[in-house]
């Protein structure tokens, strides 16, 4: 038989591998319960729809749906499907489909992964995963301001520190079409400065210039008529009540006239968080109101508000904290010699299981089950508290010798097969040297 070749991951598509899986829980616990603490319900959506949902609702003239959906005509039946490259027009799609606000506004959040074609590095994948949330039926400031403050009690529980908020206001239609004349004008009488991509967007997207990262640009875009100075009172009003909110609960943000969000659909408030430890793809959440999105999709006009925030970006903000805790993958490592010892083995694993703790029940490899000082390695490297030993002397005195794996001194002892149960409960549990069981996430070996 020939070796085959090896068959690799979808370039710009990421494995998450089990040393990183703790850092995901966490991260995933931690949202999932701010989230239900501030009234928020999950919903899922499927990860493909319809290429018309996403070229209607995120605007045709994005970058998004302008190059970077996976789209692809299902085989079967002809039908034009998208990998999801966001969130929010799939759980609007679902709101309205299945009239979830007929009595009254809907917290939601969503967690997933969303397809983008872009060029793959640090920050930026083809798959990625986001966690998000979407508030509809809300039409003030308030609910702008509670996802803003969710947002931040999420950082402190995660230990972030070192991001801030950049908050802007990018007010209704009508006043971005008259600023949007005047940004031409101010481009078309800099015509030179513009980048290729920036005289391609000038006559779309001209506010996507406003997000140039081009140095050469960044006077020119610097000096530009700023959209904020052609709000109206109602959406001034609106802004300065989001920053009311905010003030009083000692929100730090800075307001940021350029920020704009790559989606049409969008209005008034729109926030992003960034941090400047993670290079060039520092947003790690962005949001904002999208009050016309409904009614652009055939419901009756309905305002709407979410955010969404790029979980590998966070991942990489967790780790870059320091040292990151090593979790254990057990308390107790079973290990046996001898068949009758294994059956054994088997039976007694399950009993503690069903006291609530976690058990690896050492199995063969294709070299055999091991010696005993191989499975005693096993057990130190799975980080257990305690291995559970069966071998021939045990099993014919129907003991275990139960021995600590992380306590310095401590003795080996023989329990009777029948009080191993509430042995180790007692000693991982019962304030038996300090194991805080319960909490995997945060315990360490070394
Ligand atoms: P960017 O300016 O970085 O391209 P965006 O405006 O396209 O971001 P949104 O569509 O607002 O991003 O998505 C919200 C968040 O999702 C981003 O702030 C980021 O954290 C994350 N995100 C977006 N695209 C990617 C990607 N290709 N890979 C990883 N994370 C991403
Ligand atoms: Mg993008």
């Amino acid at each position: 038989m020939s070796k085959q070749e090896k068959i690799l991951a979808v370039k710009g598509m990421n494995d998450i591998l089990p040393a990183d899986a703790p850092l995901w829980e966490l991260f995933e616990n931690t949202a999932e319960s701010i989230l239900k603490s501030y009234g928020y319900q999950k919903i899922v959506t499927p990860i493909l729809e319809e290429t018309g949902l996403f070229a209607r609702a995120i605007g045709a003239v994005t970058d998004i749906v302008e190059k970077e959906m996976y789209s692809f005509t299902d085989s079967m039946n002809g039908d034009l499907l998208t990998l999801r490259p966001e969130g929010t027009a799939g759980v609007v799609r679902a709101v309205l489909e299945h009239n979830l606000v007929y009595d009254g506004p809907k917290r939601l959040w969503y967690k997933g992964p969303m397809f983008r074609h872009e060029r793959p590095q640090r920050g930026r994948y083809r798959q990625f995963f986001q966690f998000g949330a979407e508030a509809v039926g809300f039409a003030g400031p308030d609910i702008d301001a509670e996802m803003i403050m969710l947002c931040r009690r999420m950082w402190d529980d995660l230990g972030l520190d070192e991001v801030r908020l950049e908050l802007n206001s990018i007010g209704n239609a009508e006043e971005r079409l008259r600023h949007r004349a005047d940004l031409i004008a101010h481009f078309e009488a800099n015509i030179d400065t513009l980048d290729a991509e920036a005289k391609r967007r000038l006559h779309t997207n001209p506010l996507r210039i406003l997000d140039t990262k081009n140095p050469a640009m960044q006077e020119l875009v610097n000096n530009a008529p700023k959209l904020l100075d052609y709000l109206e009172a109602e959406s001034l009003a609106h802004f300065e009540g989001v920053k009311r909110i905010l003030d009083h609960n000692n929100v730090q943000y800075t307001v940021n006239p350029r920020l704009v969000r790559g989606i049409d659909y969008y209005n008034r408030t729109v926030f992003e968080w960034v941090t400047d430890k993670l290079g060039a793809q520092g947003t790690i959440c962005a949001g904002g109101r999208y009050d016309p999105l409904i009614e652009m999709f055939g419901g009756k006009a309905t305002p709407g508000v979410g955010f969404a925030m790029g979980i590998e970006r966070i991942i990489e903000l967790m780790k870059s904290g320091g040292e990151m805790a090593t979790p254990n993958q057990c308390d107790v490592y079973m290990v046996h010699q001898g068949e009758a010892a294994q059956m054994q083995a088997f039976v007694l694993a399950e009993r503690i299981r069903d006291a609530g703790l976690d058990v690896v029940l050492h199995c063969a490899t294709p070299t055999g089950a091991g010696s005993f000082k191989s499975q005693m390695k096993k057990a130190d490297g799975s980080g257990a508290a305690f291995a559970v030993i069966i071998g021939e002397d045990e099993m014919a005195n129907a003991t275990a010798a139960v021995k600590p794996m992380r306590e310095m001194g401590a003795e080996q002892a023989v329990v009777p097969f029948d009080d191993v149960v509430d042995y180790l409960v007692d000693q991982i549990t019962g304030g038996g040297g300090g194991h805080d069981h319960g909490d995997h996430t945060h315990c360490t070996h070394h």
